[in-house]
């Protein structure tokens, strides 16, 4: 990917100055091409001079007005030149002195050649034509006018002074030094050139020097006679007459005749620059395609690569790296063919209260562990295995390959194990808790999608044994499942048609047998018949109707204790089950307060009941600890439902300010006649009595066992062998006999409440 990277920068790197370059090339060329169009125009110009100047020069006038001349010269000039080359024109047209004229005309020819810029428009060899042109030719004409002019004066002079006899040997020298460098040049000049009409110019160059020579040798009788005359009539002057207009033709001859070869090489320029420029825009134009090919090429690619990326992504999670969701329905989809013989396993592990991990170490620490947990499983898994995280803190291991369900659980026992390994997080200890769901199919089962759903299924009965559990996924899961959901719809009826109501389990002192307490259960009237909260409360927490149902028990409760208050010898504490839900929100411990008190009733008649699980599992969420401080501050009465089931630990009971244990039944049921048992339960009742706190003894049937209990320290008794959960009248019959039954209550004690139901029987609760 770097070397691509290297070669991409390279590549246009490269490129780009390649383009600039083909770029600057063109329009140069492009520019040279203007730029010799120009000096043709020019040169045009120069060469629509030549009759003028011959006409001129022989005749000494001109007979008709260069109008087209003049027109061309302005579009020529432009603004800024016009007026300088039509001035020139002007006087070059109208001048009487022949020699002053012509030297306009030769003003004009050289401005219009540097106007054209003809010397650097030309090749090397032609660049002196124009030097030639303007300079020495024009000079030549000049020089013979200014003689031939003078001549014409001389020979109408009667008398010659000693002056006009020097005038001409003068002049005679100028057009000498003229002439004779003019035909030096020439052959300097001339013999340079390569063109295919050197050969043509060279030979018109000749043809000048013989004029030349011929009006030279006419100019030296001029210069003998002039020198010996007395008066006009001795000069012999018409031989120059003669060879002037000759010597002018000449000049102009050769004078055309460079123009004509400047005018052949500029085209020739013309056609090689036009060339460039088509190379320059063809160079330019596959630079372009290359560019344009790379960049395309290029983009593909990155594209691709792109795309590649998208794809891994959408298949991979980026925090660990491992294949996602989308990943294992893949796998688990591509695999339509089932393998004879071959079982699969499906293991579900899913990380408890990782929220407070990310709430107390920060986002990285929990990111940290979570590549920790994925770590542990690479190192777990077998070749065959694919890992995935499916979900937040949800991972996954599909073993394709199964010879023992037994070593399938251990892998899950181990994992978790290892996960709960005590660990130090930025100095502070902590460990994982996890639960896991396994799965694992008939021999030669096909793979399904529905394997994930089960396998949720065995997870979130491991969840519900409580924190380090798993569970082995059975069939009868997914049929309470399916059940769960039929419920859950009926249930939401029954909890808006009132069917939910509270019946009350009696809790009384094992040695006086007064009603002390009772507890509020939850039954459900379907129909006429009454239905356990072991047919619907799996089903209520699922669809999350939990809370409804609390709050109905909750209310009808508080209703009961506030018809008892007063009625009673001692007041009676209503047993509320409390949710971990409850206790993790500050609000609802507020409302729940609140509840209490804006019905008169103090905290201390209100129960409530905590499963060691949840006080034990949440001991480390701070909001649910300080939420049970809290409620024992406003003065509830705690009480630690389920006592021995859990992990309670000497400092939570005492942390947590409990008011009474709840031994839970497994520990009561035939405690009587079970020394092994007798040893346990005697040492939960005194592991409570140690801290000063209270103790009930739940699911008492027989007599005994209570009176094992009593003889064991236990203070409260409940269970069916007092009675079991009543209506609250049936409640309230069995308050006026059990605790009336030697002095009649103050008030009376029959309830107007609606209901009806089973009759507790009347108990004697002391044996001696
Ligand atoms: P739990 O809190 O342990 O309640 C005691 C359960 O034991 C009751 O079952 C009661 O009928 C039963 N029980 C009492 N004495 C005996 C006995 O001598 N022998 C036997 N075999 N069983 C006895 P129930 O009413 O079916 O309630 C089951 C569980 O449902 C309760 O266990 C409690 O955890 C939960 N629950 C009941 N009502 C509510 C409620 O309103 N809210 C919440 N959150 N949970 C409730
Ligand atoms: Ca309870």
């Amino acid at each position: 990917m770097r070397i691509r990277g290297w070669l991409t920068g390279l590549i246009v790197f490269l490129l780009a100055p390649c383009l600039l370059f083909a770029s600057l090339w063109f329009y140069n060329k492009f520019e040279d091409v203007n730029a010799i169009d120009r000096s043709l125009s020019g040169l045009n110009l120069i060469q629509a001079l030549t009759p003028l100047v011959e006409e001129k020069a022989v005749s000494g006038e001109l007979s008709a007005l260069p109008v087209p001349l003049r027109r061309d010269l302005i579009s020529f000039g432009g603004p800024a030149q016009t007026e300088s080359l039509t001035r020139m024109l002007d006087i070059f047209t109208n001048e009487p002195d022949v020699k002053t004229s012509l030297g306009y005309a030769q003003q004009l020819s050289t401005a219009v050649s540097h106007l054209a810029k003809l010397d650097m428009a030309v090749s090397y060899e032609s660049s002196t034509l124009p030097d030639l042109v303007n300079s020495l030719l024009f000079s030549v004409i000049i020089e013979s006018s200014k003689i031939t002019d003078s001549a014409r004066k001389l020979v109408k002079r009667s008398k010659i002074n000693i002056w006009e006899k020097m005038l001409i040997p003068v002049q005679g020298g100028r057009f000498k030094a003229s002439a004779d460098g003019a035909a030096l040049k020439t052959e300097q000049y001339l013999d340079a050139l390569t063109g295919t009409h050197a050969a043509e110019l060279q030979r018109v160059a000749q043809a000048f020097r013989k004029a030349n020579f011929v009006f030279q040798s006419q100019g030296s009788k001029l210069l003998s006679s002039t020198i010996t005359a007395t008066g006009g009539s001795d000069i012999d002057a018409d031989g120059v007459f003669e060879a002037h207009p000759d010597l002018v033709r000449a000049t102009l001859m050769l004078w055309n005749a460079s123009l004509d070869y400047l005018n052949e090489d500029l085209l020739l320029q013309r056609s090689a620059t036009q060339w460039d420029v088509v190379l320059a825009g063809i160079f330019g134009g596959l630079v372009i395609i290359v560019a344009f090919a790379i960049a395309v090429l290029l983009s593909r690619s990155l594209a691709a690569r792109t795309l590649r990326e998208f794809e891994n992504l959408g298949f991979h999670d980026p925090l660990t790296g491992l294949p996602n969701r989308r990943a294992l329905l893949n796998t688990i989809r591509s695999r339509i063919e089932p393998v004879p013989d071959m079982t699969t396993g499906l293991l579900v592990l899913d990380l408890r209260q990782f929220k407070k991990i990310n709430d107390r170490f920060g986002d990285s620490a929990g990111d940290s562990i979570l590549r920790e947990v994925s770590q542990l499983l690479i190192q777990y898994a077998e070749p065959d295995d694919l890992i995935s995280r499916t979900g937040g803190t949800e991972f996954t291991l599909l073993r394709p390959n199964i010879e023992h369900t037994e070593d399938f659980e251990l892998l899950a026992a181990n994992i978790i194990r290892d996960l709960g390994k005590e660990r130090n997080l930025q100095g502070q200890k902590t460990s994982i808790e996890c639960n896991a769901g396994l799965l694992v199919s008939q021999p030669g089962e096909r793979i399904t999608d529905q394997f994930l759903t089960d396998v949720a299924l065995a997870l979130r009965s491991a969840k519900q044994k409580g924190p380090r559990n798993y569970d082995l996924f059975k069939s009868e899961m997914r049929t309470a499942f399916e059940e769960n959901g039929e419920t859950a719809k009926e249930l939401q009826k029954a909890l808006n048609d009132g069917d939910i109501v509270a019946w009350y389990q009696p809790q009384v002192d094992i040695h006086t047998g007064e009603v002390v307490g009772a507890e509020a259960l939850a039954r459900w009237i379907d129909n006429g018949t009454v239905r356990y909260p072991g047919s619907f409360l799996p089903a209520a927490v699922e669809a999350g109707y939990l809370e409804a149902i609390d709050a109905t028990v909750r209310e009808r409760a508080l209703q009961l204790a506030v018809a008892l208050r007063g009625k009673t010898r001692q007041p009676i504490h209503l047993g509320l089950n409390v949710t971990a839900s409850l206790l993790a929100s500050a609000k609802a411990v507020d409302a729940l307060h609140f509840q209490v008190r804006s019905l008169g009733l103090e905290p201390s008649s209100v129960s409530l009941e905590i499963l060691e699980a949840v006080m034990i599992d949440e001991i480390t969420a701070d909001p649910i600890k300080d939420n049970i401080a809290r409620l024992s501050e406003l003065g509830f009465f705690i009480e630690l439902d389920d006592f021995g089931t859990g992990h309670s630990s000497i400092s939570s009971l005492r942390d947590l300010k409990v008011d009474r244990v709840k031994i839970d039944r497994s520990f009561v049921s035939g405690v009587d006649t079970d020394p092994g048992l007798q040893k346990f339960t005697s040492a939960l009742i005194n592991l409570a009595k140690s801290l000063d706190i209270s103790v009930l003894a739940e699911g008492v049937e027989t007599e005994g066992e209570r009176d094992w209990l009593k003889g064991n320290g236990c203070d409260v008794i409940q269970g069916f062998l007092i009675s079991r959960a009543v209506p609250q009248e049936a409640l309230a019959a069995l308050i006026l006999k059990q605790n009336f039954l030697l002095s009649p209550p103050a008030d009376d004690l029959v309830l107007t409440v609606r209901g009806e139901g089973p009759q507790p029987r009347p108990v004697r609760t002391s044996v001696s």
